[in-house]
């Protein structure tokens, strides 16, 4: 566990978690006596043990917390939700609710959406376990409920220098907080300096709306924090890091490369969403195999969008070519 403070109000408290993408942080904000916590850590005992430890050293325990906001829904970053005092005002986008509650008829959605999109993407069947699952959730034990749902342009109350910016891409619940007069910015899992932030794949949040083109919400939100005047970076995994702006610059420009890679491979042949993401991404494709589809089938939505691309369909799966 570390903790540092970052500005004259803002703690970064950093937590051992057992995913590969190790540490995750929580950041604590103390304004007149009242206690903001961002993010809620991964759930396991040594991390809520440490989590204390870190609250002890800031003269704080977990009911000295006002509220919480959480940027995600991802299972390292709303893990103490199970240990943390219910008296604690819960913000959220309200696409946080079926993920944190265990919506039983949204598991169910889950599990047949990626088993569909096993079969467009011409994913054999001996890498069906490759795909995710709903059990990280499921892990975090008890469930959860949002005291207020919150979205683009709301205020935490006490907070309200912080804008609420809705960021989606990384997950669909995502959004960040942006406070002007100083521009620190705080982006949960939406500008990571260390790990490319991918876009996750997530089934659509009702039976009628089409799955989220999550890549494109991705890079229109990029594009958008280009507009911000932001300082300062706090991360939800890494250090904090200064002036973004020729970070996500970069991010954008190794997208449009990707993009026209891409557009030169199915120019050869049709292709599936496996096929290309084997070829494109060979020395991490086994390894990262839900990361790299999702990517891949990212770019091919964003060809889709230009019209550069158009869809053979076999026996349920997607072959994709040039037009
Ligand atoms: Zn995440």
């Amino acid at each position: 566990m570390q903790l540092n403070q970052i500005e004259q109000d803002i703690w970064q408290i950093e937590l051992e978690t057992p995913y590969a993408v190790g540490p995750v942080n929580i950041y604590i904000i103390i304004k007149n006596n009242r206690v903001m916590m961002v993010d809620a850590g991964v759930s396991t005992y040594p991390a809520w043990r440490d989590f204390q430890t870190a609250l002890h050293q800031l003269n704080l325990t977990t009911a000295s917390i006002d509220c919480l906001v959480l940027t995600h829904h991802h299972p390292d970053h709303t893990g103490f939700l199970r240990y943390l005092p219910t008296s604690i005002d819960l913000y959220g986008h309200w696409r946080n609710t079926p993920w944190i509650s265990h919506d039983t008829h949204f598991m169910r959605r889950f599990q047949t959406f990626f088993q569909e999109q096993a079969v467009k993407m011409g994913v054999p069947e001996r890498y069906y376990d490759k795909l995710p699952t709903f059990k990280g959730y499921l892990s975090m034990g008890g469930t959860s409920e949002l005291k207020r749902t919150i979205n683009e342009g709301d205020e935490i109350p006490g907070f309200e220098e912080w804008q609420i910016l809705y960021t989606p891409g990384h997950a669909q619940s995502h959004i960040s907080l942006y406070r002007a007069t100083d521009g620190v910015f705080m982006s949960g899992d939406f500008l990571l300096e260390h790990i490319s932030t991918n876009a996750l794949l997530e089934p659509p949040y009702n039976d009628k709306e089409e799955a989220p083109k999550t890549f494109l919400r991705y890079r229109e939100s990029l594009i958008r924090c280009l507009t911000l005047d932001i300082r300062k970076v706090l991360p939800g995994h890494g250090k904090p890091f200064l002036y973004p702006r020729s970070f996500i610059e970069e991010r954008l420009h190794n997208q449009d490369k990707r993009f026209d890679t891409l557009k030169r491979y199915i120019k050869e042949k049709p292709q599936t969403v496996f096929e290309i993401g084997k070829r494109m991404f060979r020395f991490v494709f086994f390894k990262q195999m839900d990361l790299v589809l999702f990517e891949v089938q990212g770019y091919l939505e964003w060809l889709a969008k230009n019209n550069e691309v158009t869809i053979e369909m076999k026996e349920g799966t997607y072959y994709y070519k040039s037009p």
